[in-house]
């Protein structure tokens, strides 16, 4: 039976205030529409808690009524997991107003906040007290720390620091029947049984809804270097990350491949950018050494640089002099994710290969593609010092917009297929959503299956929570 909106809206008001729900068509569309623009969703409404305890009451109130929910950050997901289902409507609850910082311990490295706030936000307040929040990533003036646990978000500073899930010391999390897990310790070494917070890192919503996080920080690099060099082939590019790792002391914390095509979306999306090197080359790598201290980072790059080009893995380069120069370094990184956006329809994969078959794979996957549909463009680019490519697809002009998502879906089939025989994953960090759920179910053993579906049931036996997103709803 259709759940009718108006008593919803009464009890939301009443707990939360007017300013606590949105149902005004003209505010909605920030709720309802993904980043990208191509998938929205119609909601209930809108709820907007600013404590733990109001989430906890929305959410009691929920279960209650058998009302579905679905939590959301900053909507810079990638895989459909936050937008409202159509299907069965649900009841946004957005973090947006859950923002504060709780606390912050610069002699213990961390800092306590609320799910709400901004990523970017969380940085800045580390960096006023010396130290790095370090998960670094393209929406992170948007995205929220509760969005970035939910999908156990990854970025540009994994191989030195790893994912969400290394970097969460304590949550506190609304369970879908409205009762409060208090778990923000602070603690960096803790054995106490199960780990039950890796729960719900990584659960994209389905198990409940975080309100709080203690989060682990670094030093505050304040010694940075950042590189692009030319490179031959993909197989050098990896042969020379397994030197850099080596030879820059283990401070290496980004290694970016760029073809050169990305490097042309980067000039659609922003002509004033200058060809790095002057000359065109296939493919390039961007690279980034950190130190908290006085170290000569200068003097890792030029050995690096030295030894790679002695060893054909380097063709040209350059160092960027100032941070100015760097930062346009990073912007084509930026600007090519918008240049690829402005191409209109295309195919977005997110894939994880162990890091010694990662060229084997791209040479392969390129190769296949080719074969399959010639005029099909490959723009594969990521942070292959993590194994993780966007191995992403073009479709030629001239297509209608029926025939490419067609030939687009049987390319995705194909390519995953080679993921599975290199022993990847579909998913190295924008999780699975709804949009990889078919792709993710087919590759998951029954045993897997089984455990899966036991530990949903167990927190939302009523199916309430993020229903339909990772497993599909049993009812
Ligand atoms: C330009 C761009 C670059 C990106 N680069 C990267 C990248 O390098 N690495 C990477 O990992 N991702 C990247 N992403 C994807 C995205 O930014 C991350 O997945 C991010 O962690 C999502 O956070 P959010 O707050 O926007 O979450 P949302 O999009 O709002 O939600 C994402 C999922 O988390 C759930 N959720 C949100 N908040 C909560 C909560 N408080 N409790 C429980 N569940 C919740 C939602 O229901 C949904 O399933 C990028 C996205 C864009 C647009």
């Amino acid at each position: 039976m259709p759940i009718d909106p108006a008593p919803l809206k009464a009890f939301l008001v009443e707990q939360l205030g007017e300013a606590g729900v949105i149902d005004d068509p003209a505010d909605l569309p920030r709720y309802t529409t993904d980043w990208a623009g191509d998938r929205r969703g119609e909601p209930l409404l809108v709820a907007r808690p600013r404590t733990t305890d109001e989430v906890a009451s929305v959410v009691a109130h929920c279960r209650r009524h058998g009302i579905p929910m679905v939590p959301q950050g900053g909507h810079s997901g990638l895989v459909g997991g936050a937008l409202p289902d159509d299907a069965r409507p649900e009841l946004v609850i957005s973090l947006e107003r859950l923002n504060r910082i709780r606390a912050i311990d610069p002699l213990n490295f961390t800092i306590s906040v609320d799910a709400g706030c901004v990523l970017q936000t969380v940085k800045d307040a580390a960096a006023d007290h010396d130290c790095d929040f370090p998960l670094s990533l393209g929406a992170q003036g948007s995205c929220q720390i509760g969005g970035n646990v939910a999908t156990n978000a990854g970025g540009l500073n994994v191989l030195r620091h790893g994912m969400m899930r290394q970097l969460v010391l304590g949550l506190e999390v609304v369970l879908p029947d409205g009762r409060i897990w208090n778990a923000m310790h602070a603690l960096h070494k803790d054995n106490r049984g199960y780990d039950l917070k890796q729960l719900f890192i990584g659960a994209e919503g389905t198990l409940g809804i975080v309100t709080g996080a203690v989060l682990r920080l670094s030093p505050r690099t304040h010694n940075t270097r950042t590189a692009l060099v030319a490179v031959p082939d993909v197989a050098a590019a990896m042969a020379l990350y397994g030197q850099a790792r080596r030879s820059c002391c283990d401070l290496l914390s980004a290694f970016e491949l760029i073809p050169r095509a990305c490097l042309e979306l980067a000039f659609e999306a922003d002509p004033s950018l200058p060809d790095p090197l002057g000359s065109p080359y296939p493919i390039y790598v961007l690279l980034e050494v950190a130190a908290s201290g006085p170290l000569d980072l200068d003097a890792l790059i030029e050995h690096l640089f030295e030894t790679g080009m002695a060893a054909g893995q380097i063709l040209d380069g350059v160092l960027a002099g100032s941070d100015t120069q760097a930062e346009r370094l990073w912007q084509i990184r930026e600007r090519m994710v918008e240049g690829q956006q402005l191409r209109g329809e295309h195919l977005r994969t997110d894939i994880a290969l162990p890091i010694s078959t990662l060229a084997d794979f791209f040479a392969a996957a390129s190769r296949r593609m080719v074969e399959r549909s010639p005029d099909t463009t490959v723009i594969a680019y990521g942070h292959i010092g993590d194994g993780n490519l966007h191995f992403n697809l073009l479709p030629p002009a001239g297509l209608t917009l029926a025939d490419k998502k067609a030939l687009l879906h049987e390319l995705e089939t194909e390519l995953f297929a080679l993921v599975d025989d290199h022993h990847g994953s579909i998913s190295a960090e924008h999780g699975i959503g709804r949009v990889k759920q078919a792709p993710y179910l087919a590759g998951l053993a029954p045993v897997e299956r089984e455990l899966l579906e036991g530990i949903k049931r167990l927190f939302d036996p009523e199916e309430l929570m993020s229903p339909g997103r990772i497993l599909p709803r049993r009812h």
